[in-house]
């Protein structure tokens, strides 16, 4: 990994993008129900929104993407533009990692979507990849939301800050519950960096590094 710079590992969906919020206007449409009647309480997956007798989740992802522009029109969550500007500022680098290539057929689509949405909102990044497996990409700290994504980053000892919504609130941390928090998060794991005092392992990780092998 390049270690002449802090390298901030961004998922989008739920961490950088209101996903939940745009998947909820998009899913009432779509289930033909008023949005107030699907909850806010939803796990991962939307099963809460009883979408799995219309198709499931795939089905109403795909509707989302190719048909509502999910990718495009989301909106921010609040302050994490201008965070992330000021982190880039400092001489983070940002490195966008998401998985929004799981949609097969439709990758055309949903880079260009994610593109434009990242250039509409001026959110800084040096490097986006679309990855599954996110602890392949090299990073000094993550944030994601995905309980499955934090656990396997914790897993391969990589330090990765929750960042709070619905589907992950049964997850130890380090946890940022706004983009506040994450700057204030990131700047001390920044500061470690510096100063070679880095917890690779966060909260959650390996008690001695002999356990890795
Ligand atoms: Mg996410």
């Amino acid at each position: 990994m390049d270690e002449s710079s802090f390298i901030l590992g961004v998922d989008l969906d739920g961490v950088v993008g209101d996903f939940y919020g745009a998947m909820r206007r998009i899913a009432a449409e779509w289930l033909q129900r008023p949005e107030a009647a699907l909850t806010t309480e939803v796990s991962y997956g939307l099963e809460e929104w009883g979408i799995a007798e219309y198709g499931g989740y795939d089905r109403l992802h795909r509707f989302a993407v190719t048909q509502r522009n999910l990718f495009r029109d989301m909106k921010p969550l609040k302050d994490a533009p201008a965070v992330l500007r000021k982190l880039s500022n400092r001489g983070i680098r940002i490195r966008i990692i998401t998985h929004r290539l799981f949609l097969k057929h439709s990758h055309k689509t949903s880079i260009t979507q994610t593109v434009d949405w990242l250039d509409t909102y001026d959110i800084p990044y040096w490097d986006i990849c679309f990855m599954n497996d996110k602890g392949a990409v090299g990073a000094h700290v993550y944030i994601d939301d995905a309980p499955a994504n934090i656990i396997q980053l914790r897993a391969h000892g990589c330090k990765t800050i929750v960042f709070t919504n619905s589907t992950n609130r049964q997850l130890p941390g380090p946890r940022a519950n706004s983009w506040q928090d994450v700057e204030h998060l990131v700047k001390e794991s920044m500061e470690e960096w510096a100063t070679g005092t880095l917890n690779l392992f966060g909260a959650a990780g390996f008690r001695s590094f002999d356990s890795l092998f």
